[in-house]
């Protein structure tokens, strides 16, 4: 357990939440502040920063819950589909660092919209940046 790490806490029910799942490795409850109705975060029980610092079995073992936990969304909730988001640093904007995955139901009439237009990449730029992302 990390000090001062409010989702420590959270696992440790030193903090409360509205839990709705958990098991030996990790733990899901209400986002404070939802996107939509029902959204979770699903965390390891062990502590780390975020994706570039997590266990990779924390990681397994949070996938594995969030496809849990969509499915219950799915019977329980009636949505019609699941978005699970990580955020990696601040850049990507991480608030919280204790890795965590967003679990965010979707509703056909939800009012979430992608904040970006994706363009289509120009000629040669995939090529480039996969040149740099490949190999050892
Ligand atoms: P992120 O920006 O990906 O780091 O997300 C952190 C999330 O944690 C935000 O959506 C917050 O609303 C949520 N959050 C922060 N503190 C709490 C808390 N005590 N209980 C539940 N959710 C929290
Ligand atoms: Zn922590």
């Amino acid at each position: 357990m990390a000090e001062d790490c409010i989702f420590c806490k959270i696992a440790a029910g030193e903090v409360p939440s509205e839990t709705v799942q958990e098991d030996e490795h990790t733990l899901a409850f209400m986002d404070l502040n939802p996107w939509t109705r029902g959204h979770a975060l699903v965390i390891p029980r062990n502590h780390s920063r975020n994706l570039y610092e997590v266990a990779e079995d924390d990681l397994r073992h949070a996938a594995a819950a969030s496809k849990r936990l969509a499915l219950r969304m799915r019977e329980r909730l009636d949505c019609d589909g699941v978005n699970v988001l990580n955020a990696c640093e601040p850049a990507a904007w991480q608030t919280v660092f204790h890795f965590h995955l967003h679990v965010i139901p979707r509703y056909d009439d939800d009012p979430l919209q992608l904040p970006i237009r994706p363009r289509q990449a120009g000629p040669d730029e995939l090529a480039r940046v996969a040149d740099q992302l490949r190999g050892g």
